[in-house]
């Protein structure tokens, strides 16, 4: 008797959680809705940015954050999908 092999891709590798990593529902300002708010390293993988450009980002005003009250910074991942979805965008049109 065959059995099907079914292959899994893995799109979820990057969100491999370690401890500094952290994921909170939190009101967003700018979004005017409640959103998951992540911890820079999370946020980097969402974006598929490095840091230090997800940091440009929030300067920009492109991307928002909030600071919980134990004084961690953490970014709105709404709007940093919208800065992946634009980064993929423009790799489609590139091509
Ligand atoms: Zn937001």
């Amino acid at each position: 008797m065959k059995k099907k092999a079914t292959i899994t891709v893995e799109r979820e590798r990057l969100f491999v959680l370690s401890r500094s990593d952290r994921v909170v529902d939190h009101w967003c300002h700018k979004c005017q809705a409640n959103v998951k708010m992540i911890s820079i390293d999370l946020a980097a993988a969402l974006a598929g940015l490095n840091q230090r450009t997800v940091f440009q980002l929030v300067e920009a005003g492109k991307v928002h954050f909030v600071e919980m009250s134990e004084g961690q910074t953490l970014f709105c991942s709404n709007s940093l999908a919208e800065k992946a979805q634009q980064s993929n965008r423009f790799d489609a049109e590139s091509s």
